[in-house]
């Protein structure tokens, strides 16, 4: 994936009507192909899941109920701050709630929300997934479960903010997660990161007669500093 377009208010003022634009058609693009990801990689089903992306003050969306494959450039939906939809005919996603909240409330520039299944079947039996591997501090501490509401609602918007606390990202109860970062491929890695720490508690968790050890939160504030370095060194 190119780099990600998600651009702060402060970059895009300064940009001529051309400029911005083409802003708008990149981001458009890649959010597109991230939630095309979404489906080709099995965190969500059908059109199930949303993707935003923030573009100055617009907040592109993906819409409600579209399958991702039939997305065309000349679907663009994009919302305001206040939700109130600037661009497009489609309707945009039903978790516009979710998805305000994260950019009104963090330093998001870009967010992801899917169903994928093993970090869902956590989200059904625990209220928060206990700390079986470094990558926890990646997502800022041990990952939270929103309290149940109904999918759309400001209610799950309020719970989720609730469970992201310092951190980005979090499990809804009974449906799925939400990550965001300051790009749409940050945030998709902290999906798919989210998703394996899941897969890899239930598998643990599941060998009769055995309990997975957890790591302490000294070991995770040292993975958590250690991290900070992690890859290569800056260019
Ligand atoms: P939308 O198709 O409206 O984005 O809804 C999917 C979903 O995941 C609701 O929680
Ligand atoms: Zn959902």
């Amino acid at each position: 994936m190119s780099p990600c377009p998600a651009a702060p208010p402060d970059r895009i003022a300064g940009m001529t009507d051309e400029a911005r634009q083409s802003a708008v058609e990149r981001a458009w693009r890649e959010l597109v192909d991230t939630a095309r990801r979404t489906a080709a990689e099995g965190l969500v089903v059908g059109t199930s899941g949303n993707v935003s992306v923030r573009v100055g003050d617009l907040i592109l969306v993906t819409p409600s109920g579209v399958p991702y494959d039939r997305l065309t450039p000349q679907d663009t939906v994009a919302v305001d701050l206040d939700g109130r939809q600037v661009l497009g005919d489609l309707r945009p996603t039903s978790e516009l709630p979710l998805h305000l909240a994260v950019h009104r409330r963090t330093d998001a520039l870009a967010v992801v929300h899917t169903h994928a299944v093993h970090a869902t079947a956590v989200s059904t039996l625990v209220p928060e997934l206990p700390p079986v591997h470094y990558m926890t501090a990646a997502l800022g501490g041990p990952v939270r479960v929103a309290a149940y509401a109904l999918y759309g609602t400001e209610e799950l918007a309020r719970n989720m903010l609730h469970a992201l606390r310092d951190r980005t990202a979090c499990l809804l109860q009974n449906h799925g997660t939400v990550t965001y970062g300051a790009t749409l491929s940050a945030a998709y890695d902290r999906t798919a990161q989210l998703e394996w720490m899941c897969r890899l508690w239930l598998t643990a968790s599941s060998v009769p007669g055995r309990t997975p050890t957890l790591l302490s939160d000294p070991q995770l504030a040292e993975a958590a500093r250690r991290l900070h370095t992690y890859g290569q060194p800056p260019a």
